[in-house]
């Protein structure tokens, strides 16, 4: 399992810091946020280190998504979001990939979301397509 001794959510992970554990299994964890968006925000990790999504192996990627949705379901939350942040300016701030599962009970509380569309351009996004698609 890999994981690198300056991390926070490795050292979470092997018990050196201390959380609200929600859940552990052999490639994933998950536990409370320390300063929630709403009652219930919970993150969700593999335990594999890695700080972007693409670091991590498929299956423990594939472990994640099923722990969300049982989080989900026992808190209850009607309305959430599930969010993972890559890079500083995509406002990740923890080097160690986590999804948030974030209640939306209402207007204030939970994730506030901006969504700057762009002007459909239909050209563009055929030459985008075969470009994507060229490297997959
Ligand atoms: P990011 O902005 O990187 O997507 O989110 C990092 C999240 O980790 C934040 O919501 C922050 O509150 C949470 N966090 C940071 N350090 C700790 C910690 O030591 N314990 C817990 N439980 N959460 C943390
Ligand atoms: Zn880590």
């Amino acid at each position: 399992m890999a994981s690198s001794a300056a991390c926070i959510f490795c050292k979470i992970v092997k018990g050196d810091i201390p959380s609200f554990k929600l859940f552990e299994s052999d490639k994933v964890f998950a536990f409370l946020d320390i300063n929630p968006l709403s009652k219930g925000h919970a993150l969700v990790i593999p335990k594999h280190h890695g700080a972007k999504l693409s670091d991590i192996p498929d299956d423990s990627l594939a472990a994640l998504l099923p722990v969300v949705k049982k989080l989900v379901l026992a808190t209850g939350a009607e309305d959430y979001n599930v969010l993972q942040n890559n890079g500083r300016i995509a406002h990740q701030e923890v080097d160690h990939v986590h999804f948030h599962m974030i209640p939306k009970p209402n207007e204030k509380e939970g994730m506030g979301i901006s969504w700057p569309q762009q002007k459909t351009d239909m050209d563009g996004l055929k030459v985008l397509l075969a470009e994507i698609k060229s490297k997959m």
